[in-house]
């Protein structure tokens, strides 16, 4: 991954170049960004630059040996440490099977956000449900590959993602290896989640907030990863509102055909749901049955935008409303119905249902249990605002 290959942000991009081509290199730091935002794509792409044998104005080469073998994620002098399940009966082994599936993840998606991790990890391992921490193994693991030697650049570097996973029992060994690290080691962090990590941490790292992307560059990007017969601009720019600079979210999307035809589904759910209508709710399971998978689950993700949508018109942030023309008069007879603490409430039950979607249970199933949970949520909102339902 190079800076330049990066969606978006080109005053940042020139700016962390600017830095490391100066010889201003902090010992350790941390690219914080939002979801999807892109922390972990410029901690590769800066790790990138700092082995380059031959770094160009503003980015490193991509040609030379250090280049190649970062791009494939095997540079031996880049180690990856990530948040996987948890083996407490290797304390002091390196997990090679985690390591080759996350490299084979960040090669499709270096975008990709702590769910996308645990889902496509799971997936892989065939596991189910566990909790993904970086334990306390892998920072024995850590403080053993910090004491090599490089092998083939100036710098061995460590890059930690998702530092705000550390299990509890890690931590004081994290920071000790972080207040000293050995000369020719580096750290780089990416989060996505900054405000739960623990400020001991944060004190010891030199901070860079990755700016989200902006819509033009998202929409410029999105336009570059496509084939030229697949550049639909009216459907780029529809998932382009929907992501709100979650990257990760756009290229999902942009593989799935349908994202058009969700917004009328959508409101038929809400229709069925708000009236508890049970013939009408199994209409809409019918319809979302006949899409795979992964499209269920972006209808989800769909959902989960309109009613953000739908909350900040209501608070009157319409400057930042990303909602179409045709779903905009529809919103304004939906809005009335909606309250924080319901959003709140249908965005957990979203994703609880996403979740069962990921571990194959029934669509069906899923969307009946949805629908009538979410129908009681209209009424409770409905007494929480004293409008008639
Ligand atoms: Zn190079």
């Amino acid at each position: 991954m190079l800076l330049r290959e990066i969606a978006g942000n080109e005053d940042f991009k020139n700016s962390i170049a600017g830095m490391i081509l100066r010889g201003r290199i902090p010992s350790a730091m941390m690219f914080s960004s939002t979801e999807g935002g892109g922390a972990l794509a410029f901690a590769i792409a800066t790790a990138t630059l700092l082995l380059c044998q031959n770094k160009t104005a503003n980015d490193a080469c991509g040609i030379c040996d250090n280049c190649k073998k970062a791009a494939h994620g095997v540079h031996p002098d880049i180690k990856f440490f990530f948040p996987s399940e948890a083996q407490p009966d290797s304390e002091t082994e390196y997990n090679n099977e985690n390591l080759a599936i996350f490299r084979a993840a960040i090669s499709q998606n270096p975008y990709m956000s702590a769910t996308d991790w645990k889902n496509y990890l799971l997936r892989e391992l065939e596991a189910k449900n566990k909790q993904l921490l970086i334990y306390k193994s892998q920072i024995t693991q850590i403080h053993r590959e910090a004491r090599l030697k490089p092998m083939l650049a100036p710098w061995n570097v460590i890059i930690i993602w998702l530092p705000e996973l550390f299990h509890h029992a890690a931590i004081p060994k994290l920071l000790k290896i972080l207040e000293e690290p050995p000369d020719d080691t580096l750290f780089i962090l990416a989060t996505e989640d900054q405000v739960n990590i623990l400020p001991t941490i944060l004190s010891r790292v030199q901070i860079f907030r990755v700016p989200p992307v902006n819509e033009v560059n998202l929409l410029e990007f999105l336009f570059n990863t496509l084939p030229e017969d697949k550049r639909d601009f009216k459907k780029l720019g529809e998932i382009v509102n929907i992501c709100d600079g979650n990257v990760s979210m756009a290229l999902r999307l942009i593989g799935e055909e349908e994202t058009t035809v969700f917004f009328p589904l959508f409101q038929n759910w809400m229709r069925a749901s708000y009236s508890f209508n049970v013939p009408e709710i199994f209409q809409v399971i019918q319809q979302l049955e006949k899409y795979p998978r992964e499209q269920q689950k972006n209808f989800f993700l769909f959902s989960l935008h309109v009613f953000r949508e739908a909350c900040n018109r209501k608070k009157g942030h319409t400057h930042i409303s990303k909602t179409q023309p045709h779903e905009a008069v529809w919103l304004k007879k939906f809005e009335p119905a909606l309250d924080d603490s319901m959003l709140y409430s249908v965005r957990q039950r979203l994703e609880k249902a996403l979740y069962y979607l990921e571990r194959n249970a029934a669509t069906r199933l899923v969307l009946l249990n949805l629908s009538l949970d979410i129908g009681k949520e209209f009424k409770e909102a409905a007494r929480r605002l004293k409008t008639p339902v």
